[in-house]
């Protein structure tokens, strides 16, 4: 058990001296924003944040937290949903400071350090006409996205961001430095794509980039709710048969008061279909015809916008400080009944924050076989996210209740294997069904990198229990 007393000023001086960012301690003014993360339920107090601005200083949280017997969470962007970056009492490891993003554009490769955000990559990489799949919400970090394994817009056309890592630099549990990639430690390479935070710290990622837009055909079309079990049927049907160009997602949600939105859905269930065409502009417009088309909707807001635009289409509706439980599940088949069933679910929303959304796989992650990453579960056709989303603490039970509620009744129609960082259950149970016949692999891997389970903040990964009994430290001291 990790140790809960707070830090002495004598303790923490030891540290100091080795460390070139800012230490925050409680009592700092900066203390409350540096422990903050996105989802409000997890309001915890670490005895140390260590914002790190270098890998030097990774190296020396991680002495200080083995010295000291401290739980280490280790924070990149801070978009755990199960709260993964911040711990009670032990120390953060904070990369937030580390935002180098290199792009060489003759080879297509950015390499990008680990306290970026997907908002921040898009900028620079999209200066040379260039992308990847990143999050499809700018203010995500790269690290835990990639890690997870990482999906958003692009995915059906250059595979998930873990598909598109070409290598990534590591501190492991015990501070020595490794390099993984297809050459150089390949089990490890195997386990991070999809195998999260478990085997280290890592301190920069190496990317595969692709030409995208600048400007792509993009935006949305809103439906009413009361239009929804026929939409999806449609939606269903068109993605069926789109290319892996067309990049989209349908959301069942309460429709914001906003200039956009037409006056008739303010505030009303509504269903929103967003589109992209990751291609020509033209090509696009005779591709996303159809879903412009049908209904027709009560708004088309798709048209030529800058890519980095559509990266950012969901920001508004995702902002920091509520609170967040979500589920997901990949589908096996949408029939008929899940559709009708997913529209009932949606109905029974408990929140206005509340989003239930479907989204197609397929394509060019459906193309990388499962076993090639530590995440599998890449022929199911479609995915669903329930997403509770609420502001008042007090209201927590009912709004969990509606998504596990979601879960169930979805159920008939669903497959194990989901993507962990789209699910608040990280439940051992879970994380066995998820990586199925990958898991003996991680676990072996586990072992290897981090016997001690030092790295226990994450959908973990549990060491043998020899490993954890007789494995090395590997102490640095
Ligand atoms: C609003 C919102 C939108 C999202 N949209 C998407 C989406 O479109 N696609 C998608 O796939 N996911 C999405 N997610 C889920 C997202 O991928 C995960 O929350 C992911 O963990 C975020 O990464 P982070 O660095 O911000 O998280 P953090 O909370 O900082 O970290 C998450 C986990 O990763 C570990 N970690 C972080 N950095 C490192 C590192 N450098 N080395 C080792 N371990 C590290 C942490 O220890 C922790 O276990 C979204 C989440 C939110 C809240």
């Amino acid at each position: 058990m990790a140790r809960l007393r707070p830090l002495d000023d004598e303790t923490v001086r030891a540290l100091t001296g080795a460390f070139a960012g800012e230490l925050v301690l409680p009592g700092a003014p900066s203390y409350d924003e540096a422990r903050a993360v996105f989802n409000a339920m997890w309001d915890r107090r670490p005895a140390l944040i260590a914002q790190c601005a270098s890998v030097g200083d990774i190296v020396a949280a991680l002495d200080f937290a083995r010295a000291n017997d401290l739980e280490v969470a280790v924070r990149g962007g801070g978009h755990s949903v199960p709260g993964y970056a911040v711990c009670e009492g032990g120390i953060v490891v904070d990369l937030r400071p580390m935002t180098g993003i290199w792009v060489d554009r003759e080879r297509r490769v950015a390499r990008v350090q680990p306290g970026v955000t997907w908002g921040d990559f898009d900028r620079e990489t999209q200066l040379h006409g260039l992308a990847t799949t990143g999050g499809r919400v700018s203010t995500t970090g790269i690290s835990g996205h990639i890690l997870g394994s990482g999906s958003g817009w692009l995915e059906r056309k250059f595979g998930l961001a873990a598909d598109n890592l070409l290598a990534a630099d590591l501190v492991t549990a015990g501070g020595e430095l490794v390099r993984a990639s297809e050459d150089e430690n390949a089990d490890l390479f195997w386990g991070i794509r999809g195998g999260g935070g478990n085997f280290g710290v890592v301190t920069s990622f190496e990317l595969r980039l692709h030409p995208v837009g600048p400007e792509l055909l993009a935006g949305m079309v809103l439906h009413p709710a009361e239009r929804a079990p026929e939409l999806a049927r449609f939606y269903r049907d068109f993605m069926h048969d789109a290319p892996d160009e067309v990049a989209s997602g349908m959301a069942f949600a309460t429709a914001p008061a906003a200039p956009f939105v037409p006056t008739v859905l303010h505030d009303r269930p509504a269903v929103a279909v967003y589109a992209a065409y990751v291609g020509d502009v033209e090509e696009g417009e005779e591709v996303l015809r159809p879903l412009r088309e049908w209904g027709p909707p009560d708004a088309d807001l798709i048209e030529p916008m800058p890519y980095t635009a559509f990266q950012t289409i969901l920001d508004a509706g995702n902002a920091p400080g509520m609170h967040n439980y979500w589920w997901a599940e990949n589908f096996r088949e949408v029939g008929d009944e899940a559709i009708d069933t997913l529209v009932e679910r949606a109905a029974a929303a408990t929140s206005p924050l509340t989003q239930l959304l479907l989204f197609p796989l397929g394509g060019a992650l459906a193309r990388v076989p499962n076993d090639a990453t530590a995440l599998g579960g890449r022929d199911a056709p479609w995915q669903y996210h329930a997403l509770a989303v609420w502001s008042d603490a007090d209201e927590s039970d009912v709004h969990i209740a509606w998504a596990r509620d979601t879960a169930e009744a979805l159920r008939p129609w669903t497959r194990p294997g989901i993507y962990l960082n789209y699910t608040s259950d990280d439940s051992e149970e879970r994380v066995r069904e998820t990586y199925g016949e990958g898991y003996e692999r991680l676990v072996a891997l586990k072992d290897k990198y981090d016997p001690r389970n030092v790295f226990c903040l994450n959908q973990n990964i549990k060491p043998s229990r020899d490993a954890a009994a007789h494995g090395p430290a590997a102490p640095r001291e």
